[in-house]
């Protein structure tokens, strides 16, 4: 490895459990327009895994449920309540300043909105034990774009060269970090995404969680 140490990370579904921040998100949403929890399961399936587009996203559900609120008012309220929702677990905050203690430099790289991905890395504490990020809706570029990756490098002061991204998403992390010219770390979500084979080449690694992710790299 030549120059300092890096290793970039998703967001959602790696640094954060965006799927249970988003259950907690759908419930309240539920009970404060009326709709009973009942349809926080529809909600999860309309969601898509965060991959829906917010405004295409509020707009099923205010059809589905007949809702009277407008798109940009559910999407207000979205902006204003979901980030409050959002944990990192004890054990991957303690793991990246592990890392930190041995001279990484971490950074996000993470695909969203310019106001709410912000707010989520603040509200969780994660601005604190990195040291810079990139969101794709204050760079205008995206993953799997190497570019993106490329920024969070020079923010972060680290190299690519050497470096790791670790990430769920099988084209925006590990497809994305792999043209960047990072080591990759898979986080696999069973029954999300399809098993590895037939996406070639794969990652460098497969792990269960950031807190195995950071485990490898300081091997
Ligand atoms: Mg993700």
């Amino acid at each position: 490895v030549t120059g300092v140490a890096l290793a970039l990370f998703d967001l959602d579904n790696t640094l954060i459990d965006r799927a249970d921040g988003f259950g907690s998100w759908a419930t309240e949403f539920a009970v404060e327009y009326g709709l009973g929890v009942e349809v926080v399961p529809t909600l999860t399936d309309l969601d898509q895994d965060g991959y829906r587009l917010r405004p295409e996203f509020f707009a099923l559900v205010r059809e589905r449920f007949g809702l009277r609120a407008e798109v940009e008012e559910l999407w207000a309220y979205y902006r204003r309540t979901y980030p409050e929702h959002l944990r990192c677990r004890p054990a991957v905050l303690a793991a990246l300043a592990g890392l930190r203690e041995r001279g990484w430099r971490l950074g996000i790289v993470t695909n969203g909105l310019p106001d709410i991905q912000p707010a989520k890395i603040a509200r969780t504490g994660l601005d604190r034990y990195v040291d810079g990020y990139c969101v794709s809706g204050v760079e205008g570029v995206r993953k799997p774009d190497p570019e993106i990756f490329r920024r969070a490098a020079a923010r972060c002061g680290g190299t690519l060269d050497g470096g790791w991204m670790v990430g769920d998403h099988p084209d925006q992390d590990i497809g994305g970090g792999r043209a960047a010219g990072l080591r990759t770390a898979w986080i696999q979500r069973p029954g999300r995404w399809p098993a590895w084979p037939g996406r070639d080449p794969g990652p460098d690694a497969t792990v269960r969680d950031v807190v195995d992710a950071a485990a490898l790299l300081v091997l």
